[in-house]
């Protein structure tokens, strides 16, 4: 018999509890367990009673939190981890957007989810919002939803097909078809509607709000990327009374106060991906603007064909840079900052309960009695970075890493246990992914292929100094 057998309730035992409830709270619960039985989480407390056949995990030493939510990935794209690690987002465009992007058949969309919903249970990341927008036919979407159910975390498919316009696709009977299949209102897979919305001032993407408004599905755009859209998408979706607290705009990282003002008034929240905006140009990543409105912000990584797909590196990313600006802001002004406004706690509370709240989910992102029972435990005792733990969410921000993800539940049962994942088979994960990679490279030819990994590097100029070169330690030397 498995020892995690589904179903057999879980003691977390003598961990250090980040509860991240109430909200806002900084309460950490030393030396205290987590009971979990069913799908939720039974009780919190110091020694408590657990039946008689329940799995004991020794959390002593680690730091119990909610399992992470990411509300903005291209799963699809995990095929292709690291192939754009130098591109900008105009390079990104011309790649999936305009020249390749086409050339993923159903089984790569299943490839590149299945890699990034393990990917995303290795590193504690419990729930994910597929920003699926290479869905070109319901083959792909049909895809997309078997490879997110094979993987036993919670997954959003947020549904999008960047070939063909918003106000198209969502009309075809095709896809009415395969919301009324495949989003049957169960806990572990969601439905989302994912498209931009590009400024035209004839609001060419109004039928598909009202598809969603039908539907009864949140939408989530990617908003205020420098470029690509700006407040203009954000005023006509207001005046138009599609902006409503279920939606998501992801990155906003270039709109003014006027879209944030709107975006605050009809309580919707924002999606940062730090680490993509600070490469690809959305503009700065918006933390340290945001939050002067008080707006809710959730993280995301956006997609690994760049970035680490854990949200460890969302919150370190994220405190450094919305710290950055700020003393930046300051130099500009003559001033020092003395107090860092953002803390590690709160960027953690991004990492879990915000996205929750961004999802609707107030059963998920915290860790108290009655909650869903989605949970990490970080962990790691032959890393000398695991001691001591002085400050838990300083540690949890700036120190740990997915390498010290030791146990993850989701749905109350453990899916990585002593840095192991359970029943994933990453063999033939790595089969499909491989699968994929030779149709892409083979498909494109190997010169664009190599071509669109190694983009020209603009000209750059050493400047003229003024002053002349002296070895001034030989001359030191000399003089001793
Ligand atoms: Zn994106």
């Amino acid at each position: 018999m498995n020892e995690f057998e589904a179903g057999r309730p879980v003691v977390l035992r003598g961990g250090t509890v980040l509860p991240m409830s109430p909200r806002g709270s900084r309460r950490v619960l030393p030396r205290t367990d987590v009971l979990v039985t069913g799908d939720r989480i039974a009780a919190v407390g110091p020694e408590l009673a657990a039946p008689e056949d329940a799995v004991v995990i020794d959390a002593s030493g680690g730091l119990v939190m909610p399992g992470m939510i990411d509300t903005h990935r291209h799963m699809w794209q995990t095929a292709l981890r690291g192939y754009g690690a130098d591109w900008t987002l105009t390079q990104y465009f011309v790649w999936f957007y305009l020249e390749h992007g086409k050339l993923f058949r159903p089984e790569d969309i299943h490839a590149g989810n299945t890699l990034a919903a393990i990917e995303a249970l290795d590193a504690g990341v419990t729930t994910v919002v597929d920003w699926s927008h290479g869905l070109r036919t319901v083959d792909h979407a049909d895809a997309a939803a078997d490879a997110l159910e094979s993987v036993p975390g919670r997954y959003v498919l947020a549904y999008g097909n960047i070939q063909q316009p918003p106000a198209e696709w969502t009309a075809a009977p095709e896809f009415r078809d395969f919301v009324r299949r495949r989003v049957t209102g169960g806990d572990m897979l969601g439905f989302q509607i994912a498209f931009d919305v590009l400024g035209d001032p004839s609001f060419p993407e109004r039928p598909a709000f009202e598809v969603a408004r039908e539907l009864g599905a949140a939408v989530t755009t990617h908003a205020g990327v420098w470029g690509a859209t700006s407040d203009d998408g954000i005023r006509l979706m207001h005046e138009h009374g599609f902006m409503t607290p279920e939606t998501i705009y992801v990155h906003a990282a270039s709109l003014s106060a006027d879209s944030y003002h709107r975006i605050a008034a009809t309580g919707g929240s924002i999606s940062v991906s730090t680490e993509s905006e600070q490469s690809a140009g959305q503009g700065y990543p918006p933390t340290w603007a945001v939050r002067a409105h008080g707006i809710p912000v959730s993280l995301s990584m956006d997609t690994s064909v760049w970035w680490s797909g854990d949200l460890f590196s969302a919150m370190r990313a994220t405190l450094g840079a919305d710290r950055s600006r700020e003393h930046l802001e300051a130099h500009a002004k003559g001033e020092t900052v003395t107090h860092c406004g953002l803390r590690a706690d709160q960027v953690v509370e991004w990492a879990t309960r915000g996205g929750a709240r961004a999802l609707g989910r107030d059963d998920l992102g915290v860790v108290e009695p009655g909650a869903k029972a989605d949970l990490v435990l970080v962990k790691n005792e032959h890393s000398p970075v695991s001691f001591p733990i002085l400050n838990p969410f300083g540690h949890v921000a700036f120190q740990a890493q997915r390498g010290d993800v030791h146990t993850v539940i989701v749905n109350g049962r453990v899916v990585k246990h002593e840095h192991r994942l359970l029943g994933v088979d990453l063999a033939a994960a790595r089969a499909r992914v491989e699968r994929t990679v030779e149709h892409l490279r083979s498909t494109m030819g190997d010169e664009a292929w190599e071509k669109g990994m190694n983009p020209d590097i603009p000209s750059a100029k050493v400047l003229d100094n003024p002053y002349t070169y002296t070895d001034y330690r030989s001359d030191a030397t000399h003089r001793l």
